[in-house]
């Protein structure tokens, strides 16, 4: 089958590409924070290094040390008691989605994503054989009761939620969730809560779980995280799922014939991630938020550039840049990323690579400085157009 590769690896390679040629290029497109992984994290890594702990396997679904911690972070961060055998440990979020597209989905059947969303899961669907479908959202980039039900068909059996969202930085409320929620329990769907950014939620803005709103929705969710946005760890790659013993067990199965246990020095500096007081996540958030609140409004400057609602959370801004598109005498968002890349230095993502082309997708997981800077570019870049 024919698969793309990741438009966001993909971009961020050719910038990189760029800087070992000593171009001077500001790299907004990956979502990678760029804050060094907390010391007391990398200190446990390095002591489980010099204490010899790298010799073994551990258990293909990861430590039950590690377990014990997800899931004592699940019950402090959400009050949600999962079991630490109902916990499967992986090699990055993308693996746990991966993993569980290969599980939940057979040829034919349908997952709906809403449009836009993350790259990979359109790819990770057909990977395992189903339909990607996507579901419409309005200008606040949500979907609903109604774009639900105009998706779905009687093949619909997954539907996956991401609040935060990539990458228009959307958080769902409570009751949206619960609406949503319903709707899944009513027509047997299983929801995936990728909650990857729940911990970047800016501006008094509230996160909440769909594992949060109800015990029949949380009966029918499968839960992923991982450690490399809240705690700036995504080179170590440590993600895990939460669910059903039974779906559990089918995903500890394909883990044991594909990655096998996710690198064992990681695993340890991930329990102490999760054990440590979170005081550094703060840190981190706090700076973030001061990145949104300072860019955000320079963007909506940038001629032709639109910005809708200010996002809640993660950390990318979505314009519609199709005036912008116009006024650089181009055809597509695609040519304007190009174009922004050869002559302003400046690394963003297509939002066709999102499935809404007419977009950009910046990241703003970058120094304040880098950040200000690849703003003025692009403003200088595009107001030569007016
Ligand atoms: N889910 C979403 C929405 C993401 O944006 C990403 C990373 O960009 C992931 C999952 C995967 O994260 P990782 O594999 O680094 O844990």
């Amino acid at each position: 089958m024919r698969v793309t590769p990741s438009a966001t690896v993909k971009v961020s390679n050719t910038a990189k590409a760029m800087m070992r040629q000593g171009i001077d290029v500001i790299n907004l497109g990956i979502g990678e924070p760029d804050f060094t992984t907390p010391k007391m994290i990398a200190d446990a890594a390095v002591q489980a290094i010099q204490s010899g702990k790298t010799s073994f396997y551990t258990p293909a679904s990861g430590l039950p040390q590690l377990k014990e911690a997800i899931a004592n972070r699940i019950k402090k961060d959400y009050g949600v008691v999962y079991p630490a055998d109902q916990i499967s440990v992986t090699s990055g979020a993308k693996m746990a989605l991966f993993v569980l597209m290969q599980t939940l989905v057979d040829d034919g059947t349908e997952v709906l994503l809403p449009r836009p969303s993350w790259v990979s899961y359109k790819q990770q669907v057909s990977l395992a054989g189903g339909k990607p479908v996507l579901v419409e959202t309005g200008a606040d980039f949500k979907i609903n009761t109604d774009t639900l039900d105009a998706a779905v068909s009687r093949n619909a059996k997954v539907l996956v939620i991401n609040s935060p969202q990539n990458p228009t930085g959307t958080v769902y409320s409570k009751d949206e969730l619960a609406v949503i929620g319903q709707w899944a329990v009513l027509h047997n769907i299983t929801l995936i809560a990728d909650d990857i950014y729940g911990k970047l939620v800016y501006n008094q803005n509230q996160f909440i779980s769909l594992v949060q709103i109800s015990d029949e929705i949380a009966a029918s969710t499968v839960l992923v995280n991982g450690v490399s946005k809240a705690y700036s760890m995504t080179g170590w790659r440590i993600g895990y799922i939460a669910g059903a013993p039974e779906l559990i067990s089918r995903v500890n199965s394909i883990l044991s014939h594909s990655t096998g246990n996710p690198a064992t020095v990681s695993q340890y500096a991930a329990i102490a991630a999760f054990e440590s007081d979170q005081s550094e996540v703060e840190t981190m958030r706090q700076a973030f938020e001061e990145r949104l609140n300072t860019i955000y409004p320079l963007v909506q400057q940038i001629p032709g550039f639109k910005l809708t609602a200010k996002p809640e959370g993660a950390f990318y801004l979505f314009p519609d840049v199709r005036e912008a598109v116009k006024l650089a005498g181009v055809d597509s968002s695609g040519d304007l990323v190009d174009l922004l890349l050869d002559k302003a230095h400046v690394a963003v993502v297509d939002g066709d690579a999102f499935g809404m082309p007419g977009f950009l997708r910046i990241s703003y997981a970058a120094s304040l400085e880098n950040l200000l800077t690849a703003v003025e570019r692009m403003t200088k870049f595009m107001n030569q157009f007016v």
